[in-house]
């Protein structure tokens, strides 16, 4: 857990070794500290080097043990043995190969010197688990760096590359050939030298100027970044403690901010969300294949038909993975511009190729069709691809929404037909959904599953339904919306309730940004809206259920969003992205409450919230109940890394979890009740079921989901 050997006859080699990434387990940390006394007490040692086992110096605290804390409590506590490492009286450098993460930069930051190999990366990664760098980072970094450099690390948990490390001043040296060796020969060569000012506990911060004014800054900026999150904020707090209160005192602070924060919920969503992420790599599906059992043939070249805004993305992410591409679009212009804009975003070509012909995609092992979305043109291309492409390769679909096995139905492969359902912008957004129809072999899903990993992306399996399972959660919020709008509120109170709770843009800035017109469109072709369809039914119904037709009557007055400069807010100019407030839309919605005899209330942003969140809550039980996900947590992983659903408050799945399934089911009865014609609101099944068994937690769910047939 921790080797300890003597090296050129007076230097004490302490090596972590917990593989994969040396993480500090309760038992390495026992190791670290008997290794730590022996090297204080073996008059033969004069200097001590740390470092990790097979090239990674050491990755941090032991996620697994986060929140279990008869673990965490069984071993030396980390802020002892860093302790004793810096008060140790004879050097101690730090080695460092690989990742130096949250407690492994820690520990070597409570080391005397700091050595990296020119690869390695360092970091303070802790706040995005709703964290700080408990174990004296947020003490010692400050003291080390300056203020201003330690809270940018602190409070983004960026890793950085050792060249910047090294320029910082966080690392003493850098090295391209062996650190561990070079670290030796340091050590040995300081040995009986003054450690004092070598041990960051003892010296100050360095000062700076307008102090108050710099940590208020810091504050309204790590709220700006994540709303609603705590752990910003207290990383914030901590440093402020380092530059102004001596390092006991700020150690005890820290100690403080960390207990809060361990046992807020906020942490215990964001340690969730990092197990979702994990979890959603092992899939499985009815027929039995899984993700470790099943073998999937490698995809190493791809064709992307349609070259509009996703096509492009696609294409980059695809390239960035190391495919080669055929990129192929029929309108001349789209294709020139797609071709700078593709190499704009690779910085060159990239293995990329271009053409105006489909007959190009014949050699490639995945086809992703990424053209409008109108069920015909993408039959029509299905059906040309599939006597185009060669007898093994995969088809997939784009498609936000259309019915995977209706394409499938257009070739004579349907068994290697798939959705590949990417997000905007699709070489950035993390989210892939892999849709499975009925007739989707599981070896096409594993190639698919395998190659998002290749691309970065947080791939999850889904069924196939209307949506699947993002967009068709997304509809009943984006309704009650509407809903609200009529009975009194504005974009702006729905906006700042949603922000307020953690979304980077609330739901009409959202709509603003993607286009009105696009909802429009699909809305024209259900039926819902269009000429013909208002004349010979009410207004605000649609077979027989609540329907607002607010965003058709804003799309008929041409305000798309950001691209016509008006939508639910004003922009300065058409593209323009600061969204005020508009005078115009107060009149329009005071006008169409008259017109419709609809009295304004007031609503509050608990109602806000509680409409919107628990009516998007309630298609996610649907959508476990249809089996079209195979977990919840499979739910929580697409909102948090495809929909800006907050890391800190897990998903909508953990949310409902901790909110309280009773209290979901009883607000969503109170408002169906006063609903009664917004089914969206009506309490689903399983969420009932849930409650009469006493509301299990989140793990145990899908034991009551049972018994319904998996579309997974
Ligand atoms: P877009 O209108 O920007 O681009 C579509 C492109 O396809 C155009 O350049 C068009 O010329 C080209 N095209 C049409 N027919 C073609 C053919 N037969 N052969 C080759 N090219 C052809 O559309 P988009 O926003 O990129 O959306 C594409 C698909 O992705 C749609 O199915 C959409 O639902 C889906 N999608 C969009 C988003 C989004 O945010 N825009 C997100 C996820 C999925």
């Amino acid at each position: 857990m921790a080797q300890y050997r003597i090296v050129s006859g007076s230097v004490a080699v302490i090596s972590i070794q917990n593989p994969p990434v040396n993480a500090l387990s309760a038992a390495v940390r026992k190791g670290l500290l008997l290794s730590v006394r022996a090297a204080a007490s073996d008059p033969l040692v004069r200097s001590v080097v740390i470092s990790g086992h097979n090239g990674q110096f050491c990755g941090g605290a032991d996620i697994k043990e986060f929140g279990n804390v008869s673990h965490l409590e069984s071993g030396p506590h980390l802020v002892e043995i860093f302790e004793s490492v810096e008060a140790l009286a004879k050097p101690v450098v730090a080695a460092i190969e690989g990742f130096a993460l949250g407690g492994g930069l820690e520990l070597a930051l409570a080391c005397h010197y700091r050595f990296g190999h020119s690869e390695a990366r360092v970091g303070l990664p802790e706040v995005s688990l709703g964290l700080l760098p408990g174990a004296g980072g947020s003490q010692r970094l400050p003291r080390l760096l300056g203020v201003r450099a330690a809270l940018d690390m602190i409070v983004t948990g960026r890793h950085v590359a050792a060249g910047e490390a090294l320029n910082l001043g966080l690392l003493d040296r850098v090295t391209d050939g062996n650190t561990v060796d070079t670290a030796v020969r340091f050590a040995q060569s300081v040995e009986g030298k003054p450690l004092d000012d070598r041990r960051l506990g003892n010296r100050p911060c360095p000062p700076l100027e307008n102090i108050d004014a710099f940590f208020e800054e810091a504050l309204i900026h790590a709220r700006g970044r994540a709303r609603g999150a705590a752990a910003p904020l207290a990383c914030v707090q901590a440093v402020r403690g380092a530059a102004t209160l001596p390092f006991l005192k700020g150690m005890e602070l820290e100690k403080r901010l960390m207990e809060t924060l361990m046992t807020s919920g906020q942490a215990q969503a964001s340690r969730y969300c990092f197990f979702t992420e994990r979890g959603a790599a092992r899939w499985t599906t009815p027929t039995g294949a899984r993700w470790d059992t099943c073998r999937a043939r490698p995809i190493s070249t791809a064709a992307v038909i349609g070259l509009g805004t996703m096509g492009r993305g696609i294409t980059v992410a695809l390239a960035r993975a190391g495919l080669s591409v055929v990129a192929v679009e029929t309108q001349e212009h789209q294709l020139d511009e797609a071709q700078r804009a593709v190499s704009r975003m690779l910085k060159g070509g990239g293995g990329v190729s271009y053409s105006a012909d489909l007959q190009a995609a014949a050699g490639a092992d995945l086809v992703v069709e990424a053209v409008f979305e109108d069920i015909a043109v993408k039959e029509e291309i299905f059906k040309q691809l599939s006597s185009v492409c060669k007898p093994g390769a995969l088809l997939a679909s784009n498609t936000s929404s259309l019915d995977i096995d209706r394409l499938a139905s257009c070739t004579l492969r349907p068994e290697q037909v798939l959705g590949m359902h990417f997000f905007a912008p699709a070489h950035v957004m993390r989210l892939l959904e892999v849709v499975s129809g009925p007739r989707t072999s599981p070896q096409t899903v594993a190639a698919v599953m395998q190659l998002g990993r290749r691309m970065g992306k947080v791939s999850v399996a889904v069924g196939n339904c209307p949506g699947f399972v993002g967009n068709r959660m997304l509809k009943p919020y984006l309704e009650q919306a509407y809903f609200l709008l009529e009975e009194g509120a504005s974009p702006e109170l729905v906006d700042a309730a949603l922000e307020e709770f953690g979304f980077p843009m609330g739901v009409f800035k959202m709509s603003d940004l993607s286009g009105l017109d696009i909802g429009w469109r699909v809305r024209k072709e259900e039926g819902l809206t269009g000429p013909g369809v208002t004349a010979d039914q009410p207004m605000r119904t649609r077979h027989g259920r609540r329907y607002s037709p607010l965003g058709d009557l804003m799309c008929e007055e041409g305000r798309y969003g950001q691209k016509t400069g008006r939508g639910w807010y004003l922009y300065d100019r058409p593209g323009g992205r600061v969204a005020r407030s508009d005078p115009w839309l107060r009149s329009f919605l005071e006008e169409y409450r008259a017109r419709h005899g609809l009295l304004a209330r007031r609503i509050d942003q608990q109602e806000v919230l509680e409409r919107c969140l628990y009516a998007l809550i309630n298609e996610g039980f649907r959508v476990l109940e249809d089996g079209v996900a195979a977990s919840p947590q499979n739910i929580d992983a697409i909102y948090v890394f495809g929909y800006g659903w907050p890391k800190h408050r897990g998903g909508p799945m953990f949310y409902a979890a901790q909110v309280g399934l009773a209290r979901v089911l009883e607000g969503l009865e109170k408002y169906h009740k006063a609903h009664p014609d917004s089914p969206h609101l009506q309490p689903c099944s399983l969420l009932r079921r849930l409650v009469a068994r006493g509301s299990p937690p989140i793990h145990k769910w899908s034991e009551v989901v049972k018994g319904h047939r998996s579309q997974l």
